[in-house]
């Protein structure tokens, strides 16, 4: 007896399978695609069942989000202060805050239902770039409250603001504090801003925030799914986690659930641990993967971000005369870790932001494969921001693919042209076109939470390549639209070394569908991001976007 087989007709399938480009019919058995094409080829596997709900609808690859992070499923517990409007899980939109003024009465407003048992205020998402470098003090958040705790998240993660009982709570409310990443006012007190793990950790810590950041906690595990739902994503990555055994343990159950609506590919971040602990550490969870939960890959972050100038950036440096960024992580621990990967047959993705990472990330790797030669090793540089031409050919030639951070045209493009790379180099940034063009396998993405989780967003960002203020940046760097979804589909997929199951759909592979309301390639690029999400399929489980809201 075989399982039943279900038969979905929509209006229209866009497979990505370049033998068969478009279908009406998809037949699902056992959680995989059985065939495509029209019912009447399709009905020869004998008795099914004809589900018609789609029958007005636009069916495509469940999306592969290659670059995000669980914490997007933690942060919405919190207060959103960012520039851009962005949704929730539960699909309420939240409008930009356009001023600190503005940032501060959204807490203001938060507050008055906030209750203190949860401890301090959260906000998070913000981002004193957009507004003409005022940064945000002690004595604004004060205005949220002076006698309870709040605290601000920047967009980066990388800064922390707290109010005067925020940071009294925590010790730092005094004066003689020598410590790069606290600020201080003209009182001679912190200013506000705490910059670092470091220096964030003795409020974060008090606040619960630094558990928030490791995102393991079962809450934020389904308000991601939920997320998931509402953006077409099937297959999505929490690129760079301790992974301890008790959050393995969470997410097993949860992706185990039948009501789970996502496959989650976490990555072991690469820090602190000895290499060898952590190719061991990698190779013990590779088997404890299942079909919803995938293990065993290494996250390595080799250097800062371009906007915060933490970013390792070749001759001639920053636009604005900064200086150059900081390496995350020694190159030597990485050299370490190239080889003794290889040698496990294990994949390891790289965040490079600025050229000079880039460089030396090829450069170890070129090493390291003379040592171990690895066909299909598939390594990947994550963001990748700033390479040239040459350094994709070089990528080209040493078997990398890339994963390009589309987003960034529209959050910090005109910040890029203006102040951290300047007019020239802003032009190639996330180069989706030279990737295709010498022929770098490649994906895109956001890195939710930095930016919003929302693969039609992201592809929108590769093919306008609009900036905030409506300028476009890169006009030759734009790719169209079936390149772009093809990037956070087949591409993504490649890039987890999961193309032969998942991006397409095709037969043999997971029955995986981002089911959308119009047609992204009928509909004008402009408007690709606006195209709305119905919901999922996801192994052959249908999930309505509708129906995903917090439950009990
Ligand atoms: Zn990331």
């Amino acid at each position: 007896m075989s399982a039943p087989v279900t038969i979905f007709r929509a209006r229209l399938i866009r497979t990505m399978d370049p033998a068969r480009p478009e279908a009406t019919h998809v037949a699902v058995r056992d959680g995989r695609v059985l065939g495509v094409g029209d019912r009447e080829t399709l009905a020869g596997w004998g008795p099914h069942e004809l589900d018609e709900r789609f029958a007005g609808q636009v069916l495509l690859p469940g999306f592969v989000e290659g670059h995000s992070h669980l914490m997007e499923g933690a942060l919405w517990r919190h207060v959103y202060c960012g520039r851009f409007d962005r949704m929730d899980p539960d699909g309420r939109v939240w409008p930009g805050v356009g001023s600190i003024d503005a940032v501060v009465a959204r807490l203001r407003e938060a507050l008055a239902t906030h209750d203190p048992a949860r401890g301090p205020l959260i906000g998070w998402g913000f981002d004193p770039i957009y507004f003409d470098g005022r940064r945000c003090t002690r004595q604004d958040l004060d205005r949220v409250s002076p006698e309870r705790p709040v605290l601000l998240s920047h967009a980066s993660l990388h800064i922390l603001n707290a109010n005067s009982p925020a940071l009294a709570g925590a010790g730092l409310l005094r004066a003689g504090i020598e410590h790069p990443g606290v600020p201080l006012g003209e009182d001679g007190l912190p200013a506000g801003e705490l910059k670092g793990p470091d220096a964030m950790m003795p409020v974060a810590s008090r606040s619960g925030l630094d558990r928030v950041m490791l995102a393991g906690d079962d809450a934020a595990i389904r308000a991601f799914g939920r997320l998931c739902v509402r953006t077409g994503v099937t297959t999505a990555t929490d690129l760079a986690s301790p992974l301890p055994d008790e959050a393995v343990t969470l997410l097993a159950a949860i992706t185990g659930e039948d009501a789970y609506p996502v496959r989650l590919v976490p990555l072991l971040r690469l820090m602190g641990q000895p290499v060898p602990e952590a190719i061991a550490r990698a190779l013990a969870l590779r088997g404890r993967s299942t079909d919803r939960l995938r293990l065993g890959r290494i996250k390595a972050v080799l250097d800062g971000s371009i906007q915060g100038f933490s970013a390792r950036l070749r001759w001639p440096g920053y636009y604005n005369g900064a200086p150059n960024g900081l390496w995350y992580l020694p190159p030597e621990t990485l050299r370490a870790a190239y080889a003794q990967a290889l040698a496990a047959g294990l994949q390891i993705h790289t965040h490079t932001n600025g050229d000079e990472a880039t460089e030396l990330a090829i450069d170890l790797l070129q090493d390291a494969l003379r040592a171990h030669p690895s066909p299909d090793h598939r390594f990947v540089l994550q963001h990748c921001q700033l390479a040239d031409a040459a350094q994709f050919r070089r990528m080209k030639a040493t078997g990398l693919s890339v994963n390009l951070f589309a987003n960034h045209h529209f959050h910090w493009g005109d910040q890029h042209r203006a102040s951290t790379v300047g007019p020239d180099r802003a032009e190639r940034m996330n180069a989706c076109a030279t990737a295709l063009r010498e022929g770098v396998p490649f994906a895109i993405h956001s890195d939710a939470p930095v930016t919003p989780l929302a693969p039609l967003f992201t592809a929108w960002c590769a093919v306008n390549r609009l900036t905030a203020s409506g300028a476009t940046l890169g006009e030759h760097e734009r790719i169209g639209v079936a390149e772009a979804l093809r990037a956070v589909t087949l591409g993504a997929a490649h890039t987890l070394h999961l193309d032969g199951e998942i991006g397409s759909i095709e037969c043999g592979k997971r029955a995986d569908f981002a089911v959308l309301e119009d047609d992204p390639l009928s509909v004008a690029p402009e408007r690709l991001k606006d195209v709305g999400v119905w919901g999922t399929v996801q192994d052959g489980r249908v999930f309505a976007a509708q129906a995903q809201a917090v439950r009990g």
